[in-house]
């Protein structure tokens, strides 16, 4: 019974006037407790104060009103927010990376106007602009940047953000815009990264990802903040400084950190004091905008087409850490590539905790000379992505191990081979888990073994629920079991994923036709690395068995015109390693080509030692004919050289017949390529 403290009786005649009597005063607490960090009452007493405006606002629905603050919650936003065109665009900032790139820039504002104009230091708050606009006093709309020209309509989502107000605190009519930026707070942040399945990067992310919520009831609970800075048509105002007077005065959240300054050594103290205070702020800053204050001097100035020139963002040099390296572990990417990544003691820098960086290859691990046991640096590449700078060597403990790639892969257990670059490591594994999904993809993609239906989705569901385990598996599918393998999952939307029957008869149907492509298309699906279609074809038309391909030397096949000794090599060791060899077994037990000797031996190769160049219009495509030529093993050239054998000039030839002309070489014209192709049979 404790909504009875809140009851309150009025008379209809006066029930218009104290709902507005409190939603003034529930509005005026919102902003001491929000923009001010003054409170003057209890949260107790605000929620009372808002349970008597719900009741009053229940009893009497004719006095509505989208700005009470009982409907900072709006309704849903539906499938998409609207798109809003902004009046004036919402630029972006010029950077000056560091502290002289400030002076020259302010050097230039010197030569500009004879002396230095008067600056306004702001800090950069790190979230997602914003734009407000208001109407007779009212919030009617909030829009995100987007583009500069176009952003989204957020209004629902904002209502329900405390720091803004609803109403103005000061009369204006007709409309107006404010800018600013919308941001999580550090705590918000870290609480919300604690519950979340899916955890955001940092607090910029977090923000903008709160703020286009599809329901505003999320957004209210991600506890969004605001800080306000800019308006969108500055007539009304004579300086910056004078905006943020006024922007406080109306109600909005304005950042106090800022100072007005007439000389360059105060904006870089500024600077200085904000790389300083940084760690200690309860958001997160990533820089410091400083901006001619005087908004004619501005407007003397203008913009680029991406910022204003009177104003520059001093960004922060990247933060850096010392953390202890507790170990280094080994990732295996996709394509197979191991990785090793540093295991940090947890750090927190720029915006997020790291525990984690990768140190990209065995030589950089050796180059930056980062043993495990290590007090290490952490510093932020562009503030995204941790990276391991080095080692503090005067805290080296006597017992740092040095570290080595281990010789096996740690997902698959197979050996690891050197990559042709000399520095990757990598598994070369068919079976290994961490490449599968790749390594299905690219066998049912349509050049390989064109399995239709196949799509990611499916991909995905076969390996989840370890019914495949490497391409073989495919073959021993049925349509009973790809039908029963989407119950109860759900795609990366949310929606069910549905597999019926009809669906799961073709799939079957597409993988049983898959046995009848040709062992080149079979080679080119292993994905042995730097076998491509057309080296599958080139090594199968020498070697059309899987027999004589895999008792191949490397120096047999790198004598192949096209093939290469590491190329070589990467097929030698790829029919060596026994996984690839029992998947091989086991997709010819299930029926694949393992052998084109009959197609390759009734090849035709009338045209072969013959090049051909394409010019011109011809009335079929250039492809087209093109296929014909290399069916009968001539090459196709895109340029024309001494090499070429036949230049074949269509309608409107034009430098390619000069040159061929100039070279005396053969030119035939449409006709005479397809009497070459017929006749030649
Ligand atoms: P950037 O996105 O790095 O080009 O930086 C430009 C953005 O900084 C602007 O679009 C604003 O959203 C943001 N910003 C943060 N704090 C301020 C501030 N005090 N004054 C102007 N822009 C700011």
């Amino acid at each position: 019974m404790d909504n009875l403290d809140a009851y309150i009786d009025v008379k209809p005649e006066d029930a218009q006037e104290k709902i507005e009597q409190l939603r003034a005063e529930i509005e005026r607490h919102t902003y001491l407790y929000y923009a001010q960090d003054e409170p003057e009452i209890s949260d107790g007493a605000y929620d009372s104060l808002m349970r008597q405006l719900r009741q009053l606002e229940a009893e009497y629905p004719e006095y509505q009103d989208p700005n009470s603050p009982t409907m900072r919650v709006g309704g849903y936003v539906g499938e998409q927010f609207s798109p809003v065109t902004h009046q004036v665009k919402m630029y972006s900032l010029d950077n000056a990376m560091d502290l002289d790139e400030l002076d020259e820039w302010m050097d230039k504002l010197v030569e500009e106007f004879g002396s230095l104009p008067p600056l306004m230091c702001e800090l950069k708050i790190d979230g997602s602009s914003i734009a407000l606009t208001y109407k007779d006093g009212n919030l009617i709309r909030a829009a995100t940047r987007g583009d500069g020209t176009t952003g989204e309509d957020v209004t629902a989502n904002m209502r329900t953000v405390r720091d803004v107000p609803l109403k103005l605190r000061v009369d204006h009519p007709g409309e107006i815009e404010l800018r600013g930026e919308v941001y999580m707070p550090n705590s918000s942040f870290e609480a919300l990264n604690k519950d979340a399945e899916k955890k955001f990067a940092n607090p910029r992310n977090a923000a903008a990802g709160s703020l286009r919520q599809k329901d505003p009831s999320i957004t209210q609970n991600r506890d969004l903040s605001t800080f306000i800075y800019a308006v969108a048509d500055q007539q009304s105002f004579k300086s910056q400084e004078d905006l943020l007077n006024w922007l406080r005065e109306a109600g909005f959240h304005v950042n106090p950190d800022v100072l007005l300054c007439d000389n360059k050594e105060q904006v870089k103290d500024f600077c200085k004091r904000a790389i300083d205070k940084r760690d200690r702020l309860p958001y997160e800053i990533d820089g410091v905008v400083v901006k001619v204050n005087n908004f004619a001097q501005q407007e003397e100035m203008g913009f680029t087409s991406r910022a204003p020139k009177w104003a520059i963002a001093f960004k922060f040099p990247p933060e850096e850490k010392a953390t202890l390296l507790k170990d280094i572990t080994v990732q295996v990417g996709r394509t197979g590539v191991l990785t090793p990544v540093a295991e940090l003691e947890p750090v927190s820098l720029a915006g997020s905790i790291v525990s984690r960086a990768t140190l990209h290859n065995l030589d950089e691990v050796r180059r930056k000379d980062v043993r495990i046991g290590d007090t290490v640096i952490v510093h932020k590449a562009g503030d995204i992505i941790p990276e391991v700078v080095g080692p503090v060597l005067s805290a080296r403990p006597a017992d740092a191990k040095v570290w080595n790639m281990p010789a096996t892969c740690p997902s698959c257990g197979s050996a690891v081979v050197k990559d042709e670059d000399g520095v990757a490591i990598r598994c070369i594994s068919i079976e290994c888990p961490k490449q599968l999904n790749e390594r299905i993809k690219h066998w049912v993609s349509r050049k390989a073994l064109d399995i239709d239906g196949m799509g990611s989705e499916m991909v995905a569901m076969l390996i989840d629920t370890g019914r495949v385990r490497d391409v073989a598996d495919l073959y021993t599918l049925t349509e009973d079991e790809i039908a029963s393998l989407s119950r109860g999952r759900q795609n990366v939307e949310g929606e069910d994923i549905r597999v019926g029957h009809v669906i799961a008869k073709k799939i079957v149907a597409a993988i049983e036709e898959s046995k009848t492509r040709s062992f080149a298309r079979v080679l080119h699906g292993l994905g042995i690395r730097g076998v491509g279609e057309n080296v599958a074809e080139l090594l199968v038309d020498v070697y059309p068995t899987y027999e004589l391909l895999s008792n191949a030397s490397v120096e047999d096949l790198s004598s192949i015109e096209g093939v290469g000794p590491v190329l070589a090599e990467n097929i030698v060791e790829f029919f060596t390693n026994p996984q690839n060899k029992d998947v091989i077994v086991r997709l010819r037990q299930s029926g694949l080509n393992f052998d084109d000797s009959a197609v390759v031996q009734d090849k035709d190769t009338s045209l072969e030692g013959n090049t051909f160049v394409l010019t011109g219009a011809l009335s079929r495509p250039r492809p087209e004919y093109a296929q014909l030529l290399k069916d009968k093993g001539a090459k196709v050239a895109g340029s024309v050289s001494m090499k070429t054998t036949y230049v074949v000039a269509g309608e409107a030839a034009g430098s390619k017949l000069t040159k061929a002309q100039q070279l005396g070489l053969k030119i035939l014209n449409e006709q005479q390529l397809l009497d070459l192709l017929n006749n030649l049979n």
